[in-house]
């Protein structure tokens, strides 16, 4: 299924897209941002859920609806695909981070200048109440109450069906 917000912005439900996993136990809650728009993003979504869900620090509690929406910054690149996962972890902030860098790497992510078209970024959006400000880490994310990219797929995580 899937709901035009306006000519530029669809939001899609699939198979996973919003769902609910894991019932949280132990561990921190964090939110981490999920994006895209070079090649088969979808996939590249679909295959992470899989990663994280079978991961022993990391535990996915739940996805949103994915948005297809325009990129902002650099305009001249494909549209892109964002979604978020609601995930608990016994990582630390710093620890996760370097976990989710290497989840990009392992997806082929490059950085040839700012805002650069990608296979997959992954952002710390939230991790419980805290607030993190250190040259290589801010949390929570700076401008997230302003993304569309976070703020239309928040409203619909973790939802059923
Ligand atoms: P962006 O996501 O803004 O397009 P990048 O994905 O290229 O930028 O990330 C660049 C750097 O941003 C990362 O190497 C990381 O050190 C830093 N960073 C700072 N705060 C965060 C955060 N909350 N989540 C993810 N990365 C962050
Ligand atoms: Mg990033």
């Amino acid at each position: 299924m899937r709901r035009t917000i306006d000519r530029e912005r669809i939001l899609f439900f699939w198979p996973t897209f919003p769902a609910r996993f894991h019932a949280p136990t132990r561990g921190r809650i964090a939110l981490v941002g999920v994006g895209g728009n070079l090649g088969p993003v979808l996939r590249r979504f679909k295959k992470l859920a899989t990663i994280l869900a079978s991961h022993p620090r990391v535990r996915l509690l739940a996805t949103a609806p994915i948005l297809r929406n325009p990129p902002f910054g650099y305009r001249d690149q494909p549209d892109f695909f964002n979604t978020l996962f609601l995930v608990q972890t016994s990582l630390p902030p710093r620890r996760l981070l370097h976990f989710l860098l290497w989840l990009e790497r392992r997806f082929k992510r490059e950085r040839p200048f700012p805002n650069a078209p990608r296979t997959l970024d992954l952002d710390i959006i939230f991790y419980e109440e805290c607030h993190v400000d250190e040259p290589k880490l801010t949390i929570p994310h700076p401008h997230w109450m302003e993304r569309e990219s976070v703020i239309i797929p928040l409203r619909y995580l973790g939802e059923i069906g």
